[in-house]
């Protein structure tokens, strides 16, 4: 990995114009371990003329001949999933499976993408009047852009770039500074599988760069992952700007735990929901509901095995969960640990006071565990993003969903239970836009759509899947005759069918 991160403008590795500098940790040992270049409004002019200038050639080129640039990039990634999750590992610090993980989801877009043809395929009307036929096509956009966070460096890029792509359009990819370094292999792997200098383009950076995004001129959309607040920034200024703008933000998961659910399935379940990628996933569970009575029961198994996680390095085999992602967020998670017990709420498996052998600087915190959490806490309504899940109980079914509900935000949740009619109401009625039914964490496949609902998402699209090749895309719609047709003479009325 290289030691200064830059950016990736019309095929070529740069430093910029800029001066900033910011580190990227190495979260095992606490250690900067190098440091990403923080991109200018003028890096950012570069990237996009780039864009622009091979838009043209690009949106000419055929579907299918698109489609085989991604096929390359798919097979190029399945060869290099060990560096990429070596690479995730290294600055985000998840567990090295868990980071092959990423890779696999991402390259699943990657492969729905490659079936852009079929996908791109519009609709054709015979005779919607007599001699008059009628068919729409989907047209690129131009030049988009991504921002991404820093919880999946390399899947929530995949999440946007290969569609937009495969629709024809030019790509800027604004990556956490947190974790940058896999987006250089992301766009080495682009160009080796063919892409043409100037289509897929990196801008390292922070706000400066994001906000030179949304003002450009010639980006016509923007899709954005990240907190809720920056969710909601970038979508106001987006759109106010008259770019199409998709903007996915927080979460807070629910899983409720019915009295007649398998209580050992319930705690696998929470534990890799709950502690997986020590909590930092936007689909992590951080609040199971337990209804009627079940409370105590999961407790009872829940405790022991949050008191057994194996906190590690992300290299290590052995590892369940590592550290958290900086010092920042290390001490943020732990104020929220502290806040729970201020308001109240009752700390069974307290994790702050980890601390590993040889990697005494590192971010970790072990899980925690809280009981007895009520909706008017801090820690119930806010986003922890963290190895913490907290314990609500309520009395029926109906309270857990009312919970929900009413809650700010809506990306994922899930409810465990034996009784089909729970589930169907569960299903039907939830305020959410993912939902699992046994299913811990229901992240939609490639060929589905991801997208939460209330403050979890803003804008008309969720990403990936049909739903993405409509956000890249424009429909046209062409009415069509022919000379040789029947021909009606000059018509001032509307014309009309028939
Ligand atoms: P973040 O909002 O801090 O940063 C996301 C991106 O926005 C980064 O590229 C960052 O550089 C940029 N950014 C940060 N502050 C900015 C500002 N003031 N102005 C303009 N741009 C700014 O998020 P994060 O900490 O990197 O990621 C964690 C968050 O992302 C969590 O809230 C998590 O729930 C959310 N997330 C959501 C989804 C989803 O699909 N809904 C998926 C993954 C992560």
């Amino acid at each position: 990995m290289e030691q200064l991160v830059q950016h990736v403008i019309a095929g070529r590795r740069e430093a910029g114009t800029g001066t900033r500098r910011a580190d990227v940790f190495d979260p095992a040992t606490g250690q900067a371990a190098r440091q990403v270049v923080l991109g200018t409004r003028a890096d950012l002019d570069r990237a996009v003329a780039a864009a622009s200038k091979a838009f043209p050639a690009w949106a000419a080129t055929t579907p299918l001949a698109r489609a085989r640039v991604l096929f390359r990039l798919r097979d190029l990634l399945e060869q290099n999933m060990q560096q990429f999750s070596a690479i995730i590992t290294a600055e985000h610090g998840k567990v090295l499976s868990d980071a092959g993980g990423e890779v696999t989801r991402g390259l699943e877009v990657v492969e729905f993408a490659c079936g852009i043809p079929d996908l791109l395929k519009g609709e054709f009307s015979d005779q919607v009047g007599r001699g008059v036929d009628s068919f729409s096509l989907r047209q690129s956009l131009g030049v988009v852009a991504g921002v991404t966070p820093f919880n999946f460096p390399l899947m929530v890029p995949l999440w946007m770039a290969p569609v937009a792509i495969a629709c024809g359009n030019t790509f800027v990819l604004k990556p956490s500074e947190r974790d940058p370094s896999a987006s250089l292999l992301l766009a080495d792997l682009f160009k080796q599988a063919g892409l043409p200098d100037g289509v897929f383009n990196v801008v390292q950076g922070d706000k400066e760069v994001v906000d030179a995004i949304l003002e450009h001129p010639e980006i016509a959309a923007v899709s954005f992952v990240g907190s809720t607040p920056i969710a909601e920034y970038i979508y106001r200024t987006g759109t106010a700007h008259g770019k199409r703008v998709q903007a996915l933000g927080g979460a807070k998961n629910h899983m409720v735990v019915m009295p007649d659910a398998d209580l050992d399935q319930v705690t696998d379940a929470l534990m890799g929901a709950g502690y997986g990628a020590a909590g930092e996933r936007c689909m992590a569970i951080s609040v199971a509901v337990a209804v009627g009575g079940v409370g105590d029961a999961l407790i009872d198994k829940l405790a022991p095995r949050v008191r057994g996680l194996k906190v590690a390095p992300g290299t290590d085999p052995d590892a369940e969960m590592g550290p958290l992602v900086t010092r920042t967020h290390l001490d943020k998670v732990r104020g929220y640990v502290d806040a729970g017990i201020a308001e109240g709420a009752k700390l069974v498996v307290d994790g702050r006071g980890l601390k590993l052998q040889g990697y005494e600087d590192g971010f970790y915190l072990g899980g925690c565990l809280f009981d007895d959490v009520t909706p008017d806490m801090k820690i119930y309504k806010e986003e922890i993003f963290g190895p913490v899940l907290s314990v609500v109980r309520v009395d029926k079914f109906d309270d857990a969903l009312k919970l929900i509900n009413e809650h700010e935000y809506g990306n994922g949740t899930a409810v465990f239970t034996r009784d089909g009619d729970t589930a169907r109401a569960f299903m039907h009625g939830v305020q959410v836009g993912m939902v699992g039914i046994n299913v811990p964490i229901p992240v939609p496949v490639a060929y589905h759509s991801f997208g939460g609902w209330k403050r979890s998402l803003f804008g008309d699209h969720h990403i990936y899947g049909r739903e993405g090749i409509r956000f890249y895309t424009k429909l046209k719609t062409v009415t069509s005759r022919w000379p040789t047709g029947i021909r009606a003479g000059a018509q001032f009325v509307m014309p009309t069918t028939g």
